[in-house]
């Protein structure tokens, strides 16, 4: 077996599974080594119900009491069971599950493992697993992984799956030289593959993870290093001036530039007039105002009589962007002659498009992926601006620039990243900083609570909306089956609409609806015919509806800090006060201390290096920092020290043998061909 390998052959994949592996992109067997746990569960020692904590997952060995309970509610059997030891009781309530009926005799003593929660003054447990003592002793204190899954796909199937695929791997001679192996102290590949999808100890998990982190790190700083020799700075190519246009818009604008945007903006300027080529990174927190920095630079452009693009990471974000510069254009008579390039328009309106761009009718391009395609071709591209630069991969921004001769680029970014790391990340980029919000905002308003506080956040949302105002939920999930225990988008909408009054328009949006229907959603929701947007995280990027004024997240222990400081971005975009609402389902002193977090402060580069302090390398497939760089296991803020090392590594390696000719690194050469394609990959978009 190789990674082009179907999953087909796998013994045990049959066409169902394969259908249902494909649901989650594993089509060959490269794609399912690859995925990963996304995280480990511990069978921990049994403990008595009087020790069971409210929150936690916990196994306990109790008898059953009297004959179990059996009740249809519509098509939903639901069993409750009675249960106690010699420290309490206990009530356990099975969904659908008739047979256990007979299986669970009065007297009988079982080992019960789940989600300890509370009903008023009991304890309960809900569709907890079932084990005789001795089978869970057997599993006690052994890792076990647990994958993301689809409706219909079990963990089980995933991991027999995968012990056959690891078995019958044909794995490529391990490709770093020894040195490098030994100073930075990787597992060689094949072991760690091994211990990462069935570690017997968390050390040995931790070992084969960071090889892992390492090997990605490693290829992309040796691909941004092998795509361009960073230390040759390009002509200018298109020396720009300042005109009226920009300074007349400066006026124009309902507000004053902030101090920090003035600052950036000159650097701009001087930037596309300078002798040199215009390469620069603007990191500003959400809600900085970084677009309008965008919007200055690209009508500087136009003014001089070249062409700027644009590019969005998502559809949504592109529809955003160009909505607003289309109504920036129309009230202020600006020389934009923009056009919008999005993947779910249809051929005849790209071909007119593509018309356009190529006779340079069109002075601006706004769009997604869909501005690098083959087929667009640009007049004069002179300025290239990418959004949310973190999700793209490096090469879609290089195939980008390489659309246009030498043009001026600037990436914008609020991933906050210390110094230190932006220079390994972005080694080719000059930074700029917007440090500061402008001067109107009000400070967002925060609270971390449990799921008790459900029914008073809602109330709280018919009050905002009462007054005019919008909202946000977010569920880590689009439908019920991937995740245990986690609120889903579809199934939640249906529950809000019961519980708020009928006159709130509730929608939902979620990654897997068609771009169209998204766009639509998110039109809907900005010209306010929807006052709740149940969504997933797609929306944590970029989106801006100044009166949305409450982001309620469900949930809130499943998501890294820095992604749920994105999701609070959405709110506090205007002169209302907002609010956030973090739930978590989750009451242990790690989590709400992390939540806590969120709490205190609202500055972006703060939480990312609290959160840093807190997380150990633990968490790891588990919470993702994502909204930032789309690595698949390495998490630029917990594995800075590995991002580090990688970055030595590679600097060493190019000193030595810049051309990898050297016979000892012909493994790094070969990798690094495969490696191309990977980081096509990386640019995956929501
Ligand atoms: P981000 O930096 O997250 O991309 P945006 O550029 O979307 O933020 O700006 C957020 C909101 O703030 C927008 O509605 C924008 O018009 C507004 N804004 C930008 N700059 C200022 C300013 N100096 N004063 C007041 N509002 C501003
Ligand atoms: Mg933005």
């Amino acid at each position: 077996m190789n990674r082009y390998t179907p999953v087909t052959e796998i013994k045990g994949v049959g066409e169902k599974t394969a259908k249902l592996f494909q649901k989650l992109n594993i089509n060959n067997v490269g794609d399912l080594l690859a995925h990963y746990p996304r995280d480990y569960e511990i069978y921990e020692e049994p403990v008595s119900i009087a020790e069971a904590k409210i929150g936690e997952v916990c196994a306990v060995y109790a008898r059953v009491l009297g004959i179990p309970n059996q009740k249809k509610i519509r098509n939903l059997v639901i069993l409750n069971v009675n249960v106690r030891d010699d420290s309490g009781a206990m009530q356990l309530t099975f969904f659908n599950m008739p047979f256990l009926k007979k299986v669970l005799m009065p007297g009988g003593y079982y080992l019960f493992r789940g989600l300890v929660q509370s009903r008023g003054a009991t304890m309960i447990m809900e569709q907890p697993k079932l084990f005789s003592l001795e089978e869970y002793q057997k599993q006690t204190n052994r890792l076990r992984p647990r994958y993301a899954l689809t409706k219909g796909l079990t963990n089980q199937a995933v991991q027999k799956a995968m012990k056959q695929a690891l078995t019958f791997y044909a794995f490529d001679k391990e490709y770093y030289p020894p040195e490098i192996m030994q100073k930075y102290g990787l597992l060689p590949y094949k072991e760690a593959l091994h211990a990462t999808h069935f570690p017997v100890t968390y050390e040995e998990m931790l070992t084969a993870r960071k090889r892992l982190v390492f090997d990605e790190f490693f290829g992309f700083l040796l691909l941004l290093r092998k795509n361009k020799d960073m230390t040759v700075q390009m002509e200018n190519g298109y020396p720009m001036f300042e005109t009226a246009d920009t300074v007349r818009f400066v006026e124009q604008i309902p507000f004053s530039l902030t101090k920090a945007q003035k600052k950036v903006w000159q650097e701009i300027r001087d930037d596309m007039g300078s002798a040199g080529c215009m390469n620069r990174l603007i990191q500003g927190d959400v809600g900085s105002g970084k677009t309008i920095i965008a919007i200055l630079a690209l009508l500087m452009c136009a003014a001089n009589g070249y062409q700027g693009a644009l590019m969005a990471p998502t559809e949504v974000l592109a529809v955003q962007h160009y909505e607003s510069i289309m109504e920036y254009t129309r009230k202020f008579h600006l020389i934009f002659k923009p056009v919008l390039l999005v993947g779910s328009m249809t051929a005849k309106e790209k071909r007119e498009v593509y018309e356009k761009i190529a006779t340079g009718e069109a002075n601006l391009i706004i769009g997604t992926h869909a501005l690098i395609q083959d087929k667009v071709k640009y007049q004069a591209l002179a300025l290239v601006v990418t959004d949310e630069q973190h999700r793209f991969g490096v090469r879609q921004r290089e195939t980008l620039v390489e659309k246009g001769e030498n043009p001026h680029v600037l990436v914008m970014s609020a991933t906050p990243i210390p110094r230190t790391l932006a220079i390994i990340l972005y080694g080719d980029l000059h930074i700029s900083v917007i440090d500061e919000l402008p001067a109107n905002r009000l400070p967002i308003k925060n609270c971390v609570v449990n799921t008790s506080y459900r029914d008073k956040a809602y109330e709280f949302i018919a009050k905002e909306v009462a007054q005019g105002r919008q909202a946000y939920v977010i569920c880590p999930q689009v439908e019920e089956g991937e995740l245990e225990d986690v609120e889903n988008v579809v199934e939640y909408t249906e529950k809000l609409r019961a519980a708020l009054p009928a006159s709130i328009q509730i929608a939902y949006l979620h990654g897997k609806l068609r771009p169209a229907d998204k766009n639509k959603i998110m039109e809907e929701f900005a010209a306010h015919n929807i006052d709740v947007l149940v969504s997933t995280t797609v929306i944590e990027v970029g989106i801006n509806v100044p009166n949305s004024t409450v982001m309620m997240v469900e949930n809130a222990e499943r998501f890294g800090l820095a992604q749920l400081h994105q999701l609070r971005g959405r709110v506090g975009r205007g002169e209302h006060q907002s609010y956030c609402i973090f739930i978590s389902s989750k009451e242990n002193k790690e989590t709400m201390e992390r939540l806590q977090i969120l709490n205190k402060s609202n500055d972006g580069f703060f939480i990312a290096s609290e959160d840093l302090k807190l997380r150990g390398p633990g968490d790891m497939f588990g919470i993702r920092q994502s909204g930032e760089f789309a690595f698949r296991v390495g998490d630029i803020y917990t594995d800075a020290t590995i991002l580090q090392q990688a970055a030595e590594a590679v600097e060493q390696l190019l000193v030595e043998d810049s051309g990898l000719e050297k016979s000892e690194n012909e493994g790094i050469r070969r990798q690094l061909q495969q490696l191309s394609v990977w980081q096509e990959e990386l640019g995956r978009t929501l």
